[in-house]
């Protein structure tokens, strides 16, 4: 029988280890979600890092886990906190990450963290080919792995290996600078299939293979000697029945079973029942745009100065990469922004400003998403920008506001929000005046159509999707004459 392999940086289990006692927790994240219906028991080996590397691993214990990890469907490839550092601080968070969401200012082009790349994605590559049937169909995720297709298909020319990018893929212009690019184009090409969340993104990795390889692109097939590898858009969608039947329970909560957090909230609209809450929820990354989201949130409330003491801005950044520079700078510049605009504008009464440095656990997620009146999402550069979904999924009666950036993969299906620039603060006043004053029908008649794709398009339609076209693919992939 054959057998699936997931292949992604980390693994869809968080280890750990208390007095010798080990314990593999599933995690919950949309990838871990979306692949539930592919990663079945005994159908399926998902390969990736545990998050311990091997220093941390106590020795006497790597063979424990291997078998806690064994017993989710998991191996681990062993990274030390070197290689860790090259290839995942590194080339990943330090090159790709920004060169790939055009912050090209940001990107550092380190010859020894592109040879540690290498080296880590042949150690990826090198554990599919150990544990892979003939038949079997290999499923490789996002920019960490880039190089990972070609490498399996130069020792396994048969096997069926598909690819997809969770970040967007950049222009021409952008991707040309890599001093890499023809390795990193050569990596994906040894897929079968290779997908992005848009066609955007399709568009520009294909405008690269034409220019940079001299490849034959035809339609969103590339043609190479003896097969073809082929491009698609696979939008990814949410969990969409785990989020709307939390907030349907949170709906149904009677009085005193509810969080605290959402007793806050309770407590605060009922002080100002006319007041708008506004949420803003992403991983502190430069790519979200939230230091220049504070900024526009100041100009609005100059420019409208009859909605101070009306609305509030709650804002959850959760920490991220903090062992790269940018990240530490941009928190810095972001705790000084809400402590210049509270202290500018608040009243002994009113902080126009929640900010919660932290993540929060699923059910405070939904207490915010169900409780805030317009979620208010402005990404610089976003693949697809999940938040912006789960806010719309959890709003069961059709109520709520979402803004959104023109520049997230999320924009192309949720064409009902309101879409914005980021960087124009009267177009996002405007947005903001408009969310604030929207009838209810309005608002309604905007969210039941994106509810209704959202529902239809969900994750576990969007892994199904790529493995029945990575199958047809290969079933189709005659030699090219
Ligand atoms: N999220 C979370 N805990 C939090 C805040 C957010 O688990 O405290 C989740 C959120 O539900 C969403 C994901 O983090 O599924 C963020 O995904 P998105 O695509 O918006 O952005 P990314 O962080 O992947 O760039």
């Amino acid at each position: 029988m054959s057998k699936t392999i997931i292949l992604s940086n980390r693994l869809p289990v968080q280890l750990r280890i208390s007095e010798g006692r080990i314990e593999a927790i599933p995690s919950v994240g949309g990838l871990a979600t979306g692949m539930k219906s592919v990663h079945q028991d005994g159908e399926s080996l998902w390969i990736g890092w545990s998050g311990l590397t091997r220093e941390e691993t106590p020795g006497d214990l790597e063979g424990d886990i291997d078998k806690a990890l064994a017993g989710h469907g998991c191996l681990k490839v062993s990274l030390s906190r070197e290689e860790v550092d090259g290839f995942y601080f590194g080339f990943s968070n330090r090159t790709l990450w920004p060169l790939f969401h055009y912050f090209m200012e940001y990107s550092e082009f380190e010859l020894a963290n592109w040879e540690v790349y290498e080296a880590v994605n042949r150690k990826f590559a090198d554990a599919v080919v150990e544990e892979a049937g003939e038949e079997d169909v290999v499923w490789v995720h996002d920019y960490q792995l880039l190089l990972v297709p070609e490498m399996v298909r130069q020792q396994r020319p048969g096997l069926s290996i598909g690819f997809f990018l969770h970040i967007p893929f950049p222009s021409f212009e952008i991707f040309r600078t890599l001093p890499w690019r023809k390795e990193i184009l050569r990596g994906l090409l040894g897929a079968d299939l290779i997908g992005f969340h848009t066609y955007d993104y399709e568009r520009h990795f294909l405008s690269s293979v034409r220019r940079l390889l001299g490849l034959e692109v035809n339609f969103n097939e590339i043609h190479l000697e003896g097969r073809v590898a082929k491009v698609d858009s696979f939008p990814m969608g949410i969990d969409y029945k785990k989020f709307r039947e939390a907030a349907l329970r949170h709906a149904a909560m009677e009085e005193g079973e509810e969080s605290d957090l959402q007793r806050r909230l309770n407590l605060h609209k009922a002080s100002t029942p006319e007041a708008k809450f506004f949420l803003s929820i992403d991983r502190l990354d430069y790519t979200k745009g939230i230091a220049k989201r504070l900024k526009a949130f100041e100009y609005f409330l100059q420019k409208y100065p009859h909605y101070r003491e009306k609305v509030r801005l709650i804002i959850l950044a959760v920490p991220s990469r903090s062992k790269v520079p940018q990240y530490r700078r941009l928190k810095k510049e972001i705790d000084e922004l809400v402590g210049r605009i509270n202290g500018e504008l608040s009243t002994v009464s009113w902080t126009p400003i929640w900010y919660f440095y932290r993540s929060l656990e699923f059910e405070n997620l939904i207490d915010l998403y169900t409780s805030c009146d317009i979620a208010w999402l402005t990404p610089i550069r976003d693949g697809m920008n999940l938040v912006a979904k789960e806010y719309i999924a959890t709003r069961t009666d059709q109520s709520g506001v979402l803004i959104l950036s023109e520049m997230a993969g999320a924009a192309n299906e949720l064409h009902e929000a309101l879409l914005i620039n980021p960087n124009n603060f009267e177009q996002i006043a405007q947005a903001l005046d408009q969310a604030i004053n929207m009838p209810p029908e309005e608002q309604a008649a905007r969210n039941a159509p994106m509810q209704k794709r959202l529902e239809r398009y969900d994750v576990e339609k969007w892994a199904q999707d790529f493995m029945d076209s990575l199958l047809a693919q290969k079933k189709q992939d005659a030699p090219y004459v």
